[in-house]
C-alpha cells in the first residue's frame, strides 16, 4: 500500500510562494502529492508594487487584501496553506538602516518562532520540506529568519525530547533550498531574450555578476515543470497589490521562458534517505522508503 506523499513549503510572505518553487509544487500536485505552503508572516509590510493598486483604500485594508490574495493563488496551484501567525519586519532602507519594528519575525528568538512549525510538521508530516538559503535567496530580514526557523524545525520535530507538548514526533527525510536565479540560468533566459530580437533586462545584471557568488554550483536537484509555468504566472497575478501584470516578466513569451530553462532548481541540504545526485526529483530515495513502511 502507497503511502501518500507530502512535500511543505516554508516561505517568508504571502506572493513568495508564487514566485520561488511554484511551477514545481503544481507539477506534483498534478501528480497526487498533497503540498502544504506555510506563510510565515501576514505581508503588513509590504509595498504596494502594482501602480492600478497603489490607492488609499488598498493601502487601508493591507492585511486582508493580502490574505483574500493569498486564498485565490493556494486555490490556482492546488495546494493548502497555513499561517505561521508573524508580522512581517519590512525591508528596511536608509543609511542607516532604521531599526526593525519591535515585536516583528526577524527579532523572534529561532528556537521560539520555530514552535509553530514543528507542530505544523508534526501535523502534515512532510517527507519534504523547501524553504530558502542562508542569505534568504535574496537578503529580506523575513527571509533569513525563515531560513533559520525552517532548518530549526526540521531538526527538532523529529526529536522526542524537543517540543513534547506540540504532537508526536515526526522526522522529514529532506531539507532542500530554492536556488531561484543562477548565473546559467539568467544567462540562458538573457541570450533566449535577445535571440527573439527583445530587449534583455538582464543586460547589467550579467556584467555585475562578479559582485555576487554564483549559486549555479550548489545545485543539486532540476525538476523538469515548464509544463506548469502557466499556472505559476496565473497565482503570482493573484497576488495583485505586489505583482505589476503590465511589468517585463509578463511580456516574456511563455514558449520561450519553457525552452530556455525549463526547471526549477534546488540545493539538496539534509538526507535521510539514499538518493544520488543530482537528481530531477525532490522525492528520489523518499518514495522507495516511505512505501516501503
Ligand atoms: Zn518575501
Amino acid at each position: 500500500m502507497a503511502e501518500q506523499l507530502r512535500l511543505m513549503a516554508v516561505h517568508a510572505h504571502p506572493d513568495d510562494e508564487s514566485s520561488k518553487g511554484a511551477a514545481t509544487m503544481a507539477k506534483y500536485v498534478a501528480e497526487g502529492v498533497d503540498v502544504l505552503v506555510v506563510t510565515c508572516t501576514g505581508g503588513e509590510r509590504g509595498s504596494v508594487l502594482n501602480p492600478k493598486m497603489d490607492r488609499p483604500e488598498v493601502w487601508a485594508n493591507i492585511g486582508e487584501i493580502r490574505r483574500a490574495e493569498m486564498d485565490a493563488a493556494r486555490a490556482i496551484l492546488g495546494v493548502e496553506q497555513a499561517w505561521l501567525g508573524f508580522v512581517d519586519s519590512g525591508l528596511p532602507e536608509g543609511d542607516p538602516l532604521p531599526p526593525l519594528p519591535e515585536g516583528c519575525f526577524a527579532l523572534q528568538g529561532v528556537e521560539v518562532a520555530a514552535a509553530p512549525l514543528v507542530r505544523l510538521i508534526r501535523q502534515f508530516r512532510p517527507h519534504v520540506i523547501t524553504t530558502y538559503d542562508e542569505e534568504g535567496g535574496y537578503p529580506h530580514p523575513d527571509h533569513i529568519m525563515t531560513h533559520k526557523v525552517t532548518v530549526a524545525a526540521f531538526e527538532a520535530a523529529g526529536d522526542p525530547e524537543r517540543h513534547p507538548d506540540l504532537g508526536e514526533p515526526w522526522q522529514p527525510l529532506k531539507l532542500y533550498y530554492d536556488i531561484g536565479f543562477s548565473r546559467g540560468k539568467i544567462l540562458a533566459l538573457h541570450e533566449a531574450i535577445l535571440a527573439a530580437g527583445m530587449t534583455s533586462p538582464y543586460e547589467q545584471w550579467l556584467e555585475r555578476w562578479e559582485e555576487r557568488p554564483d549559486k549555479g554550483p550548489r545545485i543539486t536537484t532540476r525538476v523538469e515543470c515548464a509544463e506548469y509555468f502557466p499556472v505559476r504566472d496565473d497565482a503570482l497575478r493573484a497576488h495583485a497589490t505586489q505583482i505589476d501584470p503590465d511589468g517585463f516578466w509578463f511580456q516574456v513569451p511563455m514558449e520561450l521562458q519553457q525552452r530556455a530553462w525549463p526547471t526549477e532548481d534546488f540545493q539538496l541540504v539534509r538526507s535521510l534517505v539514499d538518493s544520488p545526485l543530482p537528481e530531477s526529483d525532490l522525492f528520489a530515495g523518499v518514495r522507495e522508503t516511505a512505501h516501503a513502511r
